[in-house]
């Protein structure tokens, strides 16, 4: 086996000569308490950077079975050492004030706690992976700062950031605990009925509009309203109190700028879990909630959009609605339908991003444009539907228009931030005022049919390559010759969640996509095996930089794609 001291030496002689020639040090490296694997080498210095992995020995590494033996500690405890590998590689490769050349990085991680292809623990090991960008004097190699890199600054970073004795003992039981209380919290949901809980005190609004860490200062804490309050008895902190949202519909009216948004954007993303701190850790909501939005300019695959469109101009289809360019309300009703062939519990639905025609459709109009003239029966006339045929819930942000009134199990209005429950006032004005609407939505919602994808219109080559991915941000894939848009899919909070759809995608196309499985099999299937042998099983390498997504977001990528047709 080759030691560290072989690693430095090698390096050394390679100082000065071309770049490519860095090829020869991949291969594993033992070094006094791990191994060090470089597993691939870059091929110029401009390249993405080479990637590298250690292995430390649990004998080495100390960390105590109780902080990983549940499935809830351990994504938890991955995610600590994540972010302990970053700010100390940071600190220490920060030095080296030489942009890629010279850097040594773990992926970035948000606010969320996600199960992640950075670290892992077991009772035998811990592994990290990140990248080294191998540093470079012109074209040549920078051989002795190589050494630096991978035989000294690496040393350090694992003593300081991923041994137990070096950590702090009581920030990482905090963050497993944590995890473990949101985890059981939204498993409490179904029982008691509910589909979200938002505790007391928890601080819901963000620095700023690209910053998702906490606002400080001005912060209004989040208290219930009495009358929904609830409250559970978790396993690590106790008795917690807030706002339980029942099942059924729920609107959060209220003035412009008075926080209905912000309370929305946090049930959102309490599909996840966050570090503590983040005021938002122990909001949960119930794991099938969609957000739903218009997204005009999307491309839709032969959805049927019937419940909620028909009669189109042109005679077009809506029971296999095609289209390389929806329209505001057409896009949203897919949005929905597919959300509900994905299997969606709960429907989240803000009237700053959803399509006016597509919610509401008043007494006035429907005198002035007839039923049989418009092809859209509104979200209005189905809400109750969805719940009483297909125990569907909503929950919709809705300061615009009172018609909603009649429709709603809870309302509940945002003041200066703060939540009351106004549902009697809200179903007194409504018995005081009819809406005098005709009702559109017949006697039932309709059908939801899963559709078959047909395996050629799933392509991921390009030119000589048979797999062509590449992620921007958090918004975009490409896949083979094409670019799938996922900016309206605002569940996605990792770049790392993208880079695993778009690695699941072609995964799902190699083994399920046959012609014969339902979409909603296929994406079954997929995340069984996710669960059963890690993110690991969708790329042929291991890779430090995937992100475990839900299904519902796999849907929409392949929703997305332009080239997708079905049975
Ligand atoms: P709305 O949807 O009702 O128009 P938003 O949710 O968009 O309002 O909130 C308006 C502004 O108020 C945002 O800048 C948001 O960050 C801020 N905000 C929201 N909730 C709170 C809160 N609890 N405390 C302080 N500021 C808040
Ligand atoms: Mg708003």
């Amino acid at each position: 086996m080759t030691n560290r001291e072989n690693l430095r030496q090698l390096l050394l002689q390679l100082d000065g000569r071309g770049y490519k020639a860095y090829k020869d040090i991949k291969g594993s490296y033992q070094f006094p308490d791990f191994t060090l694997i470089i597993d691939r080498v870059q091929g110029d210095p401009f390249a993405t950077p080479s990637q590298v992995r250690v292995q430390l020995p649990q004998s080495v590494a100390g960390f105590p079975p109780q902080l990983y033996q549940t499935p809830s500690r351990e994504v938890a405890l991955r995610d600590y050492l994540t972010r302990s590998f970053y700010h100390t590689a940071q600190d220490i490769s920060g030095r080296r004030d030489t942009g890629n050349s010279g850097l040594i990085a773990i992926a970035h991680v948000g606010q969320s706690v996600l199960e992640r292809t950075t670290a892992f623990i077991s009772d035998e090991l811990v592994e990290v992976r990140f990248v080294v960008g191998l540093p470079a004097r012109g074209r040549s190699i920078a051989g002795r700062q190589a050494a630096q890199m991978l035989c000294d600054d690496i040393l350090q970073i694992v003593d300081q950031a991923i041994k137990y004795r070096s950590l702090d003992a009581t920030a990482i039981l905090h963050h497993v605990e944590t995890v473990e209380d949101a985890d059981w919290l939204r498993q409490q949901l179904d029982e008691r009925g509910l589909v979200a809980f938002i505790p007391d005190g928890a601080i819901l609004p963000r620095c700023s509009g690209v910053d998702e860490q906490p606002l400080l200062n001005d912060a209004v804490a989040f208290q219930s309203p009495e009358r929904l309050r609830v409250d559970f008895t978790c396993p690590n902190r106790g008795l917690i109190t807030g706002m339980g949202i029942p099942a059924g519909i729920t609107l959060i009216v209220g003035g412009g700028y008075h926080g209905k948004s912000t309370l929305l954007r946090a049930i959102e993303l309490g599909v996840y879990n966050h570090i503590p701190n983040d005021g938002r850790e122990l909001v949960v909501t119930q794991l099938a909630a969609v957000k739903i939005r218009a997204e005009d300019g999307r491309s839709i695959a032969s959805v049927d959009i019937s419940p909620f469109i028909n009669q189109l101009p042109q005679n077009r289809s809506t029971r296999e609605f095609s289209t390389t360019n929806a329209s505001g309300s057409t896009s949203q009703a897919a949005n929905i339908m597919e959300a509900l062939e994905a299997g969606t519990q709960l429907l989240l639905v803000d009237e700053d991003t959803a399509a006016t025609n597509f919610m509401i459709r008043d007494r006035r109009m429907q005198q002035l444009i007839a039923k049989d003239k418009e092809p859209i029966t509104p979200f209005i006339d189905k809400v109750r539907q969805l719940y009483t045929d297909y125990g569907v819930s909503t929950i919709l942000v809705m300061g615009g228009s009172g018609d909603y009134f009649d429709v709603a199990d809870t309302v509940i209005a945002m003041e200066n931030f703060q939540p009351s429950d106004v549902t009697e006032k809200a179903k007194a004005i409504a018995k005081a005022n009819s809406t005098e609407r005709t009702p559109e939505g017949g006697e039932q919602f309709g059908q939801i049919t899963p559709r078959v994808p047909l395996p050629e219109s799933i392509d991921p080559s390009r030119g000589q390559r048979d797999v062509k991915l590449k992620v921007r941000d958090v918004d975009e894939v490409v896949f083979g010759t094409q670019e799938i848009d996922l900016s309206a899919v605002e569940q996605i909070v990792e770049t790392g969640q993208l880079r695993a759809i778009a690695e699941a995608i072609v995964y799902a196309k190699r083994h399920y996509v046959n012609g014969h499985s339902t979409l909603p099999e296929i994406l079954d299937r997929v995340m069984v095996d996710i669960e059963r042998q890690g993110l690991d099983i969708l790329t042929h390498f291991p890779q430090g930089d995937l992100v475990l997504f839900r299904h519902f977001e796999l849907a929409a990528a392949i929703n997305r794609l332009r080239t997708l047709k079905v049975r």
